[in-house]
């Protein structure tokens, strides 16, 4: 691929930064953290100035309110994006960056018309129910069950991890349709309006003192069964595209965002006096050179995932590498910076408290979208082709 920018995409920057120019200064503060319905409304306001700009949903179908932009032109706006610091999609990063693209692809004319252009608007908040308290890395094992009655499934479970539950519309879960089939045939995806009665979201309170992943309780959830993406029992499939995104491009804001942190790293060193530290200097210089060799395989992803629609597991490369190295860079800080390591407020006006942050939400970057180490399972498997992993003992 020709990693140059074409006429097309340099007049599109240029387009982009004169936008983002005027329109960044007139945004509201950032909410605090803890502020869900500000945080809603101020992820949601910007979706909405993005969209009527002509910039909402680059690589989605015209049809459905997207540009139709090239995986090139994509790049550049994700680009642009991070270095004007444009606010990131926040809350409805499953609406946008996986369940939506599931829709483009698995669902019907009816499904795509009722949801994608409302993902873009800024209408619909989504979010996943996949994991259970007994199904995170083997989610096939999940239990949440899904019994036809008439033209509706009831549902009875319980899903946890649910990022951003608590603010969101929709949900993309997994029930399990067939419990008599082997487990990863008896599963079904189904879209959840999450108004619906029998439906209890309790937030988690997490080491960082926020609250943004949910367990969320289904008691006799009635669900029309034109809501289903995809066959009945097909579902196992059908989440493999919705992971096919959620690693593929999923994690490209984390990516960016890792990017600039590189640089605030080595400007604060600098600030600090600690730059004559050649150790130093090699430590954030290696990473912020593999944060762009990331960046360009983000870029072979994108181009990928246009043949047939959905990136392939060059995505699991990507999570796994991005993943660590994100967590080592927050290390390198954590230890230049001494005991302001030990809080999450900046000292002096010294911008130290990001760094903390940061370095503990990463922590679970390792986990979110397949750990770790099912992701090395995956590159094992599916892109070095070495023998599959051994089934468990009886
Ligand atoms: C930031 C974040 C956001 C998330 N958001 C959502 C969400 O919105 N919706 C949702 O449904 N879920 C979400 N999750 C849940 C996430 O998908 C699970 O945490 C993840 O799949 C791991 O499952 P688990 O927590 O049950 O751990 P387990 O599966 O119990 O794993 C425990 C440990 O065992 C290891 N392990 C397990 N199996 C293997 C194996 N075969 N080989 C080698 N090692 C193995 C794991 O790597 C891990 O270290 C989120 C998690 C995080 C951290």
């Amino acid at each position: 691929m020709d990693l140059r920018l074409s006429d097309a995409e340099r007049a599109l920057r240029d387009e982009l930064r004169a936008w983002l120019a005027g329109t960044l200064p007139e945004l509201d503060a950032t909410p605090a953290r803890e502020d869900w319905p500000s945080r809603r409304r101020f992820d949601l306001e910007w979706q909405k100035r993005l969209f009527d700009a002509g910039y909402a949903g680059m690589s989605w179908p015209v049809e459905y309110g997207g540009r139709g932009a090239t995986p090139g032109e994509q790049l550049v706006f994700l680009e642009e994006m991070a270095d004007a610091r444009a606010p990131t999609v926040g809350v409805n990063f499953v609406g946008l960056l996986h369940a939506g693209p599931t829709l483009m692809v698995e669902a019907t004319a009816e499904q795509k018309t009722a949801h994608l252009p409302a993902i873009l608007r800024g209408d619909e908040v989504w979010c996943q129910g996949f994991s259970e308290p007994s199904a995170g890395s083997d989610l096939a094992s999940l239990r949440t069950r899904a019994v036809r009655d008439g033209e509706e499934y009831v549902v009875n479970g319980q899903k946890i991890w649910s990022s951003f539950a608590h603010v969101a519309d929709w949900a993309e879960v997994l029930v399990r349709t067939d419990p008599d089939a082997p487990k990863h045939k008896g599963i079904s995806w189904l879209m959840l309006d999450m108004t619906t009665p029998g439906i209890t979201v309790r937030p988690i309170h997490t080491a960082l003192g926020s609250s943004e992943f949910c367990e969320v309780f289904f008691d006799e959830v009635r669900v029309p069964i034109t809501n289903r993406v995809g066959l009945e029992n097909d579902g196992w499939r059908v989440a493999m595209v919705t992971f096919g995104f959620e690693r593929g491009t999923g994690f490209v804001g984390e990516l960016m965002e890792a990017r600039r942190h590189a640089s605030d790293l080595a400007a604060l060193a600098q600030r600090l006096g600690k730059w004559d530290d050649p150790g130093l200097r090699r430590e954030i210089g290696a990473l912020a050179a593999e944060f762009d060799a990331l960046w360009a395989l983000t870029k072979r992803n994108v181009t990928e995932a246009t043949s047939d629609g959905v990136p392939g597991p060059g995505g699991s490369v990507l999570k796994l590498r991005l993943c660590e190295a994100a967590q080592e860079l927050y290390d390198v800080g954590r230890r230049f910076i001494g005991r302001a390591g030990l809080t999450f407020d900046d000292l002096a006006g010294i911008p130290t408290g990001f760094i903390v942050e940061e370095r503990l939400r990463s922590l679970g970057f390792t986990l979110g979208g397949g750990t770790t180490q099912i992701q090395r399972n995956i590159v094992g498997e599916r892109v070095l082709g070495l023998p599959k992993e051994p089934a468990p003992a009886p």
